[in-house]
């Protein structure tokens, strides 16, 4: 970060928006008070993209209701009991919060929405002290009671109260944690970190749904992996994702064999990188089925007799897994069933490294992989992390050479597919012929008027096929 005097000048331009202004203008001149607050207030500050505007003030929800709905395109309050209205104020989309002072069900862990009377209060009974930062409109003070500049600055996570009451009350709070270092390379600060450690069962009472966003949100990120280190090492991966903390084998010292867990944190990295610059977005099914293609492993393991290590069909068994997991976590049928075909699919590569494959093999590959095929690449690329660079760089090409041999047949069968305007029985017909090889010469000439002018029709083509014929003969 530059400086905070840059931070807070970003964060002021963002109250500068002309719909901000309005909206400020009306809480005011109606004796309320309003605030940005949470995630656009630290993501102005750290200069990262600004999506959402999230505000919070001390009217009620059907107070907001009747100040917002005069100035909105658009409004809606499903999150009206628990004190939040969303409207779309020309392109801005607002959620503005009521003030909260949550109490917390200690069974269910479902905050008992109370609101609340000031803005102090409501900033700390939030997550992170970097979340619980607001900025007062139309005045544009700076409020920031748990020290959430100090620690912007130092990249670190604290929770406002003590971690343990934070994390009792809501252990969502620890997966949130695990988002957030994989958004923004934060750490977890020491006494947040053991808390977390000591309560990640606690995991378990939180709803599948819940959970499973936070960790869609950490696998988007750009420093998922990171995100994922968090969860497994604190214990919380066990009791949600308990397949990845599984990976770490014990090393076999005869055998040798790679760390799977360090290998799939590495593909993720490599995966990552590779959707980059391949210029895609984040993809949430790429990077599931890559943090995911191991997970067969374990229970597949087998010492031979000669003292290699095998692991067949963990890709077959993997896929099954993932699909169990995924599924209880909630994920929506597509990714499930995408993530497990990828991962069933992950190491047929390994095959065409091997030895040469028949354009029909090709072919086989890519309607296998369906719609799957770009991040199949991307999958297949990134399981090689091999620290051999001769070995990496022979993969490489071959994985190249595969996509070419895609690239040319899928052109050929694309041109396959064009046929001229006549076919052969209306050739033969115009020309009065019998077949023979003329009528192959005329069509060739036809396809070759095709594929450069595009669609004729019978009549032009009929002309054109006359033509040709007498200045043949
Ligand atoms: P983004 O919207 O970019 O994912 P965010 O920080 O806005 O990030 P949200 O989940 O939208 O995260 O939550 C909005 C704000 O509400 C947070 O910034 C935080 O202040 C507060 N918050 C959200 N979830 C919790 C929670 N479980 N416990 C305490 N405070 C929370
Ligand atoms: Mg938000």
């Amino acid at each position: 970060m530059e400086s905070v005097a840059e931070a807070l000048a970003r964060l002021e331009r963002l109250a500068d928006a002309p719909e901000l202004v309005r909206l400020a203008a009306v809480f005011a001149d109606a004796g309320h008070e309003l605030a940005l607050v949470g995630g656009p207030v630290r993501d102005a500050f750290l200069g990262r993209p600004v999506s959402d505007l999230d505000l919070t003030t001390d009217a009620e929800p059907d107070r907001i209701l009747e100040l917002v709905v005069p100035l909105a395109d658009a409004h809606w309050d499903i999150g009206r009991e628990f004190g939040t209205i969303g409207a779309r104020l020309g392109g801005t989309t607002v959620e503005i919060t009521t003030y909260r002072s949550d109490a917390y069900d200690r069974t269910t862990r479902k905050p008992q929405v109370r609101f609340g009377t000031s803005l102090e209060g409501d900033l700390t009974r939030r997550d992170f002290t970097i979340n619980a930062m607001a900025l007062r409109l139309p005045g544009r003070v700076l409020v920031d009671p748990t020290g959430g500049v100090e620690d912007l600055l130092a990249g670190v996570l604290r929770t406002p109260s003590p971690p343990e009451e934070s994390f009792g009350d809501d252990p969502l709070r620890m997966m949130r944690a695990a988002r957030f270092t994989a958004q923004l390379g934060f750490a977890l600060e020491g006494g947040a970190y053991s808390a977390a450690r000591e309560l990640a069962a606690t995991i378990g009472m939180v709803s599948p749904e819940r959970v499973s966003e936070e960790l869609r949100k950490l696998m988007l990120a750009p420093g998922a992996s990171a995100g994922v280190r968090v969860l497994v090492d604190t214990g919380i991966a066990e009791h949600v994702l308990p397949e990845v903390p599984a990976l770490r084998l014990e090393i076999d010292e005869h055998a040798r064999h790679k760390d799977v867990y360090e290998h799939s944190l590495t593909a993720l990295d490599r995966a990552i990188a590779l959707e980059q610059e391949r210029g895609h977005a984040p993809e949430l099914v790429l990077r599931l089925a890559v943090l995911l293609h191991d997970i067969g492993k374990p229970a597949t393991r087998r010492i031979e007799p000669g003292g290699a290590v095998t692991f067949h069909h963990h890709d077959v068994l993997g896929a099954k897994l993932a699909r169990a997991r995924l599924r209880e976590l909630r994920f929506d049928n597509d990714t499930v069933k995408a993530v497990a075909e990828l991962i069933r699919l992950h190491l047929r590569f390994f095959g065409y490294a091997a030895g040469e494959w028949t354009d029909s093999a090709v072919r086989r590959y890519v309607r296998d992989a369906g719609d799957l095929l770009e991040w199949l690449h991307i999958l297949s690329r990134a399981d090689v992390t091999t620290r051999n660079r001769r070995k990496a760089a022979t993969l490489a090409s071959a994985y190249d050479d595969l996509e070419r041999r895609i690239a040319v047949l899928a052109e050929e069968e694309e041109l396959a597919a064009i046929r001229p305007d006549l076919d052969g029985e209306q050739i033969m017909a115009v020309l009065g012929i019998r077949p023979g090889p003329e009528v192959g010469e005329a069509y060739r000439y036809l396809l070759e008027v095709r594929l450069d002018e595009g669609e004729l029709g019978y009549d032009l083509a009929r002309d054109r096929l006359l033509k040709w014929w007498a200045e043949r003969a």
